[in-house]
């Protein structure tokens, strides 16, 4: 456990039990420094209440699921399809064959542009996403423009880093077949309109893929009330391991959509002159998947429940405040990234220092951070800089850590005055 104090924060949570939850946060590193980890947008920290399911399903519990017989075979498969439920309660789809349980955000994004993009879309029809996408929700749309001919409009943001709305509006036409938005910026921290986009999708019958990878770990998301068809996010940002994720779609939708991968698990049945699919959600999920991930996915959701929402969104809410404040008072700062609606990630450069400088020297002080472009390297072109440094929080992060944070900020501007 970390031995900084703990200031006082307007949460209602037990921050020195919460944090006891994370083994990691008792780690020192760079001689002897407590850990201040504030790299959550890249990957969120693991509790023991996580760690120990996927340890006991490995230690004692290890079996492959579905095409067994036996006892363990059968515990595994009840605890994967249980963790599928939770995660079906968790974002209140209407049925668990509505949840495919893929590798990652970027997995499941590939799966809709390469799957339903290759039967839904062809040359001329149009793709909307916006200039704050991450790669990950770039990428796989350049590809299918590739495949099939079809454009792909992207949608402006102002210099606070917001979404131009009237400039959205004005892309949707009759010939808009998707529209794929980040719910959160991972390098501006701005959360997006996102009923507002649904809303004006479907008056031209656009499907809608929101990319909630930075979302869910800090806000209810309900895909029934969003009305969207896909939701896609990552095991890893939501206090699990890596290697899980989830892409939500509508049952209609992924009905429709033709099995990027054939193999084990996804079929009914196979002879050498045709092969038969199964019923979702097994259709798109060819092969053993993460299994000890998927089970490890669903205590981590039953773990961020119990400390509930509200909670982590006073206590990160703090946070940002803050921290946006202290760090506005330093000389030669610039947030990049200052939207009304945002999340508890603040980027920011300061002046004279490459952000890749000063991380490294934030390092020095046991500061974890991020320094780079974040995977959005048409939001650094947009604000004309190489990189950003970032430093983004989690409920388990303190004003304390924002203090650290500050502090090696301010002997790094010291170490280039
Ligand atoms: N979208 C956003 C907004 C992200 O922040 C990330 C991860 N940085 C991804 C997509 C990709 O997630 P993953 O690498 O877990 O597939």
């Amino acid at each position: 456990m970390n031995q900084h104090t703990l200031n006082s924060t307007p949460s209602t949570m037990d921050l020195d039990a919460i944090r006891r939850d994370f083994p990691i946060l008792s780690r020192q590193v760079r001689d002897g420094k407590n850990l201040i980890y504030l790299d959550n947008a890249a990957t969120t920290l693991k509790p023991r209440q996580v760690l120990d399911v996927v340890y006991d399903h490995y230690a004692y519990g290890a079996s492959n699921i579905h095409r067994g017989v036996h006892f363990l075979s059968e515990e595994a498969t009840k605890l994967y399809e249980g963790a599928r439920e939770t995660v079906r309660r968790f974002i209140n789809a209407r049925e668990t064959a509505e949840v495919i349980f893929t590798s990652g955000t970027t997995s499941a994004i590939n799966l809709v542009a390469k799957s339903w993009g290759r039967k839904n879309v062809s040359a001329g029809d149009e793709i909307i996403i916006t200039h704050m996408e991450h790669h990950a929700n770039i990428v796989p749309w350049q590809m299918l423009r590739e495949e099939t001919g079809c454009v792909l409009k992207i949608a402006p943001i102002n210099d606070r880093g917001e979404l131009d709305m009237a400039a959205f509006e004005s892309l949707i036409t009759p010939r808009t077949k998707m529209v794929a938005v980040v719910y959160t910026s991972n390098s501006l921290g701005t959360i997006n309109p996102v009923r507002d986009i649904i809303r004006l999708a479907k008056v031209h019958g656009a499907a809608v893929l929101l990319d909630a990878a930075q979302t869910v770990a800090h806000t209810k998301v309900d895909v029934q009330s969003l009305d969207c068809d896909f939701l896609v996010f990552s095991g890893h940002k939501l206090f699990a391991t890596s290697g899980v994720g989830v892409l939500y779609g509508k049952r209609a939708v992924l009905e429709a959509m033709p099995p990027l991968m054939g193999g084990g698990d996804m079929i009914k049945s196979v002879t050498f002159e045709k092969t038969t699919y199964a019923g979702l959600p097994a259709r798109l999920e060819a092969g053993t998947p993460a299994i000890g991930g998927a089970i490890g996915l669903g205590a981590a959701i039953d773990y961020i429940q119990k400390i509930g929402f509200a909670a982590i969104a006073d206590q990160e809410k703090d946070l940002l405040a803050y921290a946006t404040g202290l760090l506005s008072e330093l000389p030669g700062i610039r947030i990049i990234g200052t939207a009304a609606e945002k999340t508890a990630i603040i980027s920011f450069v300061v002046d004279g220092i490459h952000p890749h400088d000063m991380g490294t020297l934030l390092d020095a002080e046991g500061v974890a951070v991020r320094a780079g472009h974040h995977c959005t390297q048409p939001v650094m072109a947009r604000f004309k800089i190489p990189a950003t440094t970032r430093a983004s929080f989690s409920f388990y992060n303190t004003r304390a850590d924002a203090d650290a944070l500050v502090h090696a900020i301010k002997k790094a501007i010291e170490v280039f005055a």
